[in-house]
């Protein structure tokens, strides 16, 4: 850059060098471009507000169908460190407008994830809200009783799938249809192992749902007793197993996160000799 006749406006570098964070924008930089300086009243600054397409006829890139105005535009500029500044206007061949654009768009989103991101920390006790809730969610009969004694199958399955909307969800809702509780779904937990692991629950109510659905056309169960005295006989014992484990399973692996997250665990099944 011989001359400064087309140079940026001091706001046009400060938003340049804000917008990616004042870091470097050449990606397998990413250096940080400023600091603090030993004099309390300055900082030191290594960043430089780069012209895309030259400032000055002759220079690399320079592209003379351009306006004075779009050469000193945020558009035509780029922030880099001095010595990647320095590196683009080397081998011009190389570091085509095409390729600082796509830096500068990079940097750009780079800049903004890094301002989103949470802190470890932060994240934990995220999840840890997030998880209590879903264990308030799993403190129901439908996760406490034998199969065979479970109320009313319609409230068996009515209670499974509450439990679903609430994992997806972050609603849980009473048997009115009034809302309980209101938190995040599960794909708002951040430790990605929990996340699979609340997603495999998730796959394991469905199938408690289809199943029921089946044994239910299949009338695999024989109904004995009424009002809260009822339970239920399965002709075929290992389906009736099944619903057991599939939930004593369930438990298993949202106790494990539990641990993991220092809250207390539930098993199943805590009644199996009410009757
Ligand atoms: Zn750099």
């Amino acid at each position: 850059m011989a001359n400064n006749r087309d140079d940026f406006s001091l706001a046009t570098k400060e938003l340049l060098a804000n917008r990616v964070g004042r870091k470097c924008s050449n990606p397998s930089c990413r250096k940080l471009t400023c600091g603090a300086n030993t004099d309390p009243d300055k900082i030191t600054n290594i960043g430089v507000a780069s012209h895309i397409c030259a400032a000055a006829k002759g220079d690399p890139r320079y592209d003379e169908s351009m306006t004075t105005e779009e050469r000193k535009s945020f558009d035509n500029g780029i922030w880099l460190c001095q010595s990647c500044s320095k590196l683009i206007d080397t081998d011009t061949a190389r570091y085509t407008k095409e390729v600082l654009l796509r830096w500068k768009k990079i940097a750009e989103e780079l800049a903004i994830l890094e301002v989103e991101m949470v802190s470890p920390t932060q994240s934990f006790e995220e999840d840890k809200d997030l998880i209590k809730f879903f264990v308030q969610c799993f403190d129901r009969p439908a996760f406490q009783d034998d199969i065979s004694q479970e109320g009313r199958m319609e409230d068996f399955d009515k209670a499974i799938e509450d439990t679903l909307v609430a994992l997806n969800t972050g609603v849980l809702r009473t048997r009115d249809g009034a809302i309980l509780k209101q938190a995040e779904g599960k794909s708002a937990v951040h430790n990605p192992s929990w996340r699979e692991k609340l997603d495999t629950i998730a796959d394991m109510l469905n199938s408690i749902r289809r199943r029921l659905k089946i044994a239910e056309a299949e009338k695999a169960y024989t109904k004995y007793g009424s009002g809260q005295d009822v339970f239920y006989c399965f002709s075929d014992s290992e389906l009736g197993e099944w619903f057991n484990l599939t939930r004593e399973e369930i438990l298993k692996v949202l106790s494990s996160i539990c641990r993991e997250a220092g809250l207390r665990e539930l098993h199943f099944p805590r009644r199996r000799y009410r009757w």
